[in-house]
């Protein structure tokens, strides 16, 4: 259910990066209470996950942006940029029930007017982008920083609003702004998930029923492996090593990935202390999901 958060307002509409620097110009950069800006930077296609972190931007601060731009760098050469779903009408009055100030929808002609290729790029450390979806996405990780930069350069917010749900992203994010000193600060968002445990993604809406029905195990397995290693009944490569072979032996799953990594460094851990991060990749068909749980003790 999308929450009425304002009542129906309807959100400015920026393409160009003239119209925005306009719009943010006029908003007070400091003020009693609330930061100034918040900013949800998005590829569109909105469902539950992205409404928590516009809600928890347009709590928190005076005036909310949202920025739908599907990203052309962090797209390998297979994936699916051209079939990304783009339902424009459908994410603006999502973001108007949901108080959004102004929507950020540049095009990639302004974004990248020399190409793709002829951009100075932000390259986040190999140690974090190396293994996991990095492995498996070759630059995709350079493209999100870069995009990202980029958008936190333009929109200027106080905070910005990114969801747990891609964690190696999150971290990715979180080390550029304190590597770069980015005036800032990046806020956590909660995965939201479907009644049955399923992550929502943009992506989900491809899964045919059977791939639906099945796809709730990646969760499954997530919070088995969560609950066995906190309670010490497994050791961490014990619980993984059975997760592994539970997804492995699904019929059209194949399993990119699952690790236990130590939740700021993304590197694997071998036994648990006080806290762990566990992460999955797999492909339904052609359909890559990701999930992950966070474990504190
Ligand atoms: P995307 O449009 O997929 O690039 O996602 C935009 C933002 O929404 C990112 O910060 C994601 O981590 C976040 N997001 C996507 N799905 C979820 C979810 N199920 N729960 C919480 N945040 C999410």
């Amino acid at each position: 259910m999308i929450m009425p958060v304002k009542s129906t307002t309807h959100p400015l509409f920026l393409e160009s990066f003239d119209e925005l620097s306009r719009w943010r110009q006029d908003q007070a950069a400091t003020g009693p209470g609330k930061a100034a800006v918040g900013f949800v930077p998005t590829m569109g296609a909105l469902h539950e996950g992205h409404l928590s972190l516009v809600h928890q931007s347009v709590k928190e601060c005076r005036k909310t942006v949202v920025s739908i731009f599907v990203n052309p760098l962090q797209f390998g050469a297979n994936e699916d940029l051209d079939r990304y779903p783009r339902p424009l009408d459908r994410d603006m009055a999502m973001c108007a029930e949901a108080g959004v100030d102004a929507i950020f929808h540049p095009l990639a002609r302004e974004m990248y007017p020399h190409g793709q290729d002829l951009i100075t790029k932000v390259v986040p450390p190999e140690t974090l982008t190396e293994r996991l979806c990095g492995l498996f996405r070759p630059g995709h990780f350079s493209g999100v920083a870069t995009v990202v930069a980029k958008l936190f350069s333009l929109v200027q917010p106080q905070r910005a609003y990114f969801g747990e749900k891609d964690y190696q992203q999150l971290t990715v994010i979180h080390h550029m702004v304190r590597d770069l000193n980015l005036p800032l600060e990046v806020v956590n968002g909660a995965t939201i998930r479907e009644r049955d445990g399923l992550a929502m993604s943009s992506r989900n809406v491809y899964l045919t029923p059977e791939q639906r029905a099945l796809a709730p195990v990646l969760y499954e397995v997530l919070t088995n492996i969560a609950n066995e290693v906190r309670n010490g009944t497994k050791s961490i490569s014990q619980s993984i090593e059975a997760g592994r072979s539970r997804l492995s032996s699904l019929p059209g799953v194949s399993l990119q990935y699952l690790e236990a990594c130590d939740v700021d460094s993304l590197q694997p851990l071998e036994r648990f202390t006080n806290s762990m991060v566990v992460l999955v990749a797999a492909k339904f068909g052609d359909v890559r999901l990701i999930d992950n749980v966070i474990v504190r003790a």
